[in-house]
């Protein structure tokens, strides 16, 4: 089975889990949350969306949203403007963020040093980390 097959099958089953069904509508979402830009705010999807020509309800986006959070298909992320962007986690592994607060861009970075130094800090005070995440809010240098 294709890769994209066996995502869909997933999401299906997440569906399924509760008590919903893979509409042409959810497929829409799940392809433009999944495949479509990163860091998007769920009104820059719902309107993706509707260039696409597909009549999807806000709310219907939100709930979808939702379930792709909880069986872990995409990340939501407060980048502390008061907005929430999400970002798929298929194909797209652990990394941290850099936001501009002059523009607004978000960059991606991987720092081994840093993975390597919250391991240590974690360890010795006794826990293993789940989950992390580091936001650095910047501007550009002058
Ligand atoms: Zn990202």
């Amino acid at each position: 089975m294709r890769k994209k097959d066996e995502y869909r099958k997933k999401f299906e089953k997440a569906l399924h889990k509760e008590s919903l069904k893979l509409t042409s509508q959810r497929s829409a979402i799940f392809d433009e949350v999944i495949y479509g830009d990163k860091h998007r705010e769920c009104e820059e999807i719902c309107a993706s969306l509707k260039d696409k020509d597909y009549n999807v309800s806000r709310a219907t986006v939100y709930r979808t949203l939702d379930i792709l959070i909880k069986y872990d298909f995409i990340r939501k992320m407060d980048i502390g403007d008061g907005s929430l962007r999400y970002e798929t986690k298929i194909g797209h592994p652990h990394h941290d963020h850099m936001i501009c607060v002059e523009t607004g861009e978000i960059t991606e970075f991987v720092s081994e040093e840093i993975e390597s130094i919250q391991e240590k800090i974690a360890k010795k005070y006794g826990y293993k980390i789940i989950k992390a995440n580091h936001q650095l809010f910047v501007k550009p240098l002058k």
